[in-house]
């Protein structure tokens, strides 16, 4: 069984998976359009309402952006799941109890649900690949600070299934400054065993909300793809959130991947922010070369302002039919989850390893 699984790993010379058979999905009331392609989502919050305010049924639709109805409204095959901890907590740094406490949430509440496949290892991505019908879910750290400093930790959510670790998010944390931290320090000496134990154990490091600083040393401390779950381009919307053309090329040349991110205040500066304006962002990428490393990362949960059109998971589509008009169903289907999937069939660690 595990040598099938890998033969179909390795279709074309590299690790793709073979063609997706995609059911397919008609959404009635959407133009009768014929939706096709299941949507890889590489950034939401919604963990973090689950945790922090108490709402833990995931299959009520209006309850949070992410939920199981909403998810199959949008034709979400993966959603990857952030473990967010609030960093301004009166009590000091978040502690990594609230990483298990997030963890738990997520297996009682969705990992249990019928509907769900967890996803750690190249095997679940092969199974998930064969059954059209289930929803993936993968669970990424998004700032270290809940970790503590210590290793041990690390190594334990790794057992629990996480596989992309955000190294900041906005503020400064054991391991590096985030994007917002005036200092903007690079990595401490525990940052870097940081980075050289992800590398160790497969866990893909995700450079959105890190400095620039650091950006640069990450790429001199590690020689692995690197993505940005979460971020735009900064010469369409400068905001020290998003990635300069220098850094995207950065990324392509790793064979990275870039998750273009809903949010508002990263995508234009006006009040009413549109589908079309994040479609630049798409542009610009593509313009430095990055057509086969775009994917989406919504932030879906961890925004209260919401592009017009794109205000929750039941709605990627509306966005993907932009994105038909103008690219054409080939070039979008990569957007919507063909890049990510190469991503993932290639870098996420084998269970046998
Ligand atoms: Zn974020």
């Amino acid at each position: 069984m595990r040598k099938l699984c890998r033969a179909r790993l390795s279709v074309g010379g590299y690790n793709a998976l073979a063609p997706i058979e995609v059911q397919v999905y008609v959404n009635k009331g959407r133009n009768d359009t014929i939706m096709t392609r299941r949507v890889i989502d590489f950034h939401c919050d919604v963990l973090y309402k689950m945790l922090y305010e108490g709402k833990v049924n995931i299959s009520q639709e209006d309850l949070m952006d992410v939920t199981i109805p909403r998810l199959r409204q949008g034709n979400v095959g993966i959603q990857v799941l952030a473990l967010f901890l609030e960093p301004h907590l009166l009590t000091g740094p978040p502690r990594f109890s609230q990483v298990l406490r997030a963890i738990d949430l997520y297996r009682e509440h969705i990992q249990s649900h019928e509907d769900v496949i967890d996803i750690r290892w190249q095997e679940d991505l092969v199974r998930w690949n064969e059954q059209p019908d289930k929803l993936g879910m993968i669970l990424s750290l998004e700032g270290v600070d809940a970790l503590e400093g210590d290793m041990v930790y690390l190594r334990t959510i790794y057992e629990l299934g996480v596989r992309f670790l955000g190294l900041a998010w906005n503020n400064a944390n054991w391991a590096v400054d985030g994007a917002q931290e005036p200092r903007k320090a690079g990595f401490t000496r525990e940052g870097i065993t940081l980075i050289q134990e992800c590398d160790r154990l497969g866990i893909t490091l995700d450079v959105s909300h890190l400095n620039e600083k650091a950006f640069w040393q990450l790429l001199e401390l590690t020689d692995k793809p690197i993505i940005a779950s979460h971020s735009n381009s900064a010469y369409i919307m400068p905001h020290v959130r998003n990635l300069t053309d220098e850094q995207i090329r950065a990324i392509i040349a790793r064979d990275g991947r870039i998750g273009v991110t809903y949010v508002p205040y990263f995508v234009a500066e006006k009040g009413r922010v549109e589908i079309e304006d994040l479609v630049r962002h798409i542009d610009r990428i593509c313009e430095l070369g990055g057509r086969n490393h775009i994917m989406l990362g919504s932030d879906f949960d961890g925004i209260d302002k919401k592009i017009v059109g794109l205000e929750h998971a039941g709605m990627h589509g509306d966005l993907l039919s932009v994105l038909d008009k103008k690219y054409g169903a080939a070039f979008t289907d990569e957007i919507a989850s063909g890049n990510a999937k190469r991503f993932l069939a290639a870098h996420l660690p084998r269970r046998e390893q």
